[in-house]
């Protein structure tokens, strides 16, 4: 399999998640903050790190704290339901995934395309997608933080398909909750991630699960103190590990070196599909970019052309509106049932991207 859907979940995965996996099964699959074995301590402390390292990695601001979720879809349902109220109004971008859209129109709150809707009052925070799972295209922030500061409200940044692809400092940005996901760009398990919330922040939003938290057993109330506030329930130990692995090989493989690789299999492939007739890009594609192509064909059917690539030649692609209807609407591609995406992460090779080219030479021939 040629696998290039690696902005749905990445693979192969980073190689230090098989080890530290086996290691963890081997030596004691335990919990953490609920036992009193020496074992569970060690654990404890890696947990620790691995927070520590999410910090550093995303430089997040002193005052902040980072809570573990099952990924920015949790984690932004943590901040709508926690912060936000029915009938409140926010600024999102125009490029939003469903992990955004359906919580705030799920809660009853108003949503407004910040740069497109203007004068629009009573905004109680911006909610912006870095980067576009559509496109791959990263957004310009400089607006989003102007607002934010303005109002003082709070600026959500969700970095599901930016994490691990580009740079993302959140102090730098000014964000007051960061939401982030193992799997993708961070080259870890599915169904681990979080988010990293300012003190100031934090205390203004209610949990979203209640639960034990193996602190401050004798009260039938959560815990006001962080991150203990938000983490009821055991926690994804596999799923953590395996994002600490993540961040590690990112932070030692240099993200700029995993952006220019990914830069080059990009640049070829979109020459590639500008000399096959009927092919169209969608999307600038001179903007600082995750490693993405989204393409549509006015000849054949994109659904046609994603399952013969699957059956015929082995190559996993993206299919559809990618559950990003507003992004579709944005780019034009809603009315025509979105596009095929081809996304690639650091263990592809130019030889696959020239595989996934004649591929497409030879379905648009015999297909037309
Ligand atoms: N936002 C964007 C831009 C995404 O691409 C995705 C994943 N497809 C999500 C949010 C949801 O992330 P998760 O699956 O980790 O909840």
């Amino acid at each position: 399999m040629i696998y290039l859907d690696n902005a749905s979940t990445s693979f192969p995965k980073c190689p230090g998640v098989k080890q530290i996996l086996n290691d963890y099964l081997e030596k004691g699959a335990l919990n953490i903050n609920r036992s009193t074995s020496a074992s569970s301590f060690d654990l404890e402390e890696k947990i620790f790190d691995i927070r520590e390292s999410v910090k550093r990695f995303f430089n997040a601001p002193k005052n902040s704290y980072v809570v573990f979720t099952r990924g920015v879809t949790e984690s932004i349902n943590l901040f709508v339901n926690g912060f936000l109220n029915k009938n409140d109004s926010v600024l999102v971008s125009p490029y939003e995934h469903n992990a955004v859209i359906r919580p705030l129109t799920e809660n009853g709150i108003n949503i407004n395309i910040i740069d497109q809707d203007k004068c629009v009052d009573n905004i109680k925070c911006v909610i912006i997608n870095h980067a576009s799972n559509v496109t791959g295209n990263v957004y310009e922030l400089g607006n989003a933080k102007r607002i934010a500061q303005k109002l003082r409200i709070p600026l959500v940044l969700d970095t599901a398909q930016s994490a691990g692809c580009v740079k993302v400092d959140m102090s730098a940005i000014g964000a007051d909750f960061l939401a982030f996901s193992a799997h993708k760009g961070l080259l870890g398990l599915q169904g681990a991630g979080g988010a990293i919330i300012t003190e100031e922040l934090a205390k203004k939003i209610k949990p979203l699960i209640f639960g034990g938290t193996g602190s401050l057993s004798s009260s039938y109330n959560m815990p006001d103190f962080l991150p203990d506030k938000f983490e009821a329930g055991t926690l994804n130990i596999p799923g953590i590990l395996s994002l600490g692995e993540g961040i590690k090989f990112v932070e030692n493989y240099g993200i700029e070196n995993i952006h220019s690789h990914k830069k080059q299999l990009r640049e070829e492939c979109i020459k590639g599909l500008s000399a096959i007739s009927g092919i169209s890009v969608i999307g600038d594609t001179d903007k600082e970019n995750t490693g993405v192509v989204s393409f549509i064909s006015s000849n054949v059917d994109n659904a046609v052309i994603a399952s013969l690539l699957d059956n015929q030649y082995g190559i996993a692609t993206r299919v559809g509106l990618q559950c990003a209807p507003l992004a579709h609407k944005t780019l034009n591609t809603f009315n025509i049932g979105g596009t095929v995406r081809v996304s690639f992460s650091l263990f592809n090779t130019l030889s696959e991207v020239e595989v996934l080219l004649d591929a497409l030479t030879a379905i648009l021939k015999t297909n037309q």
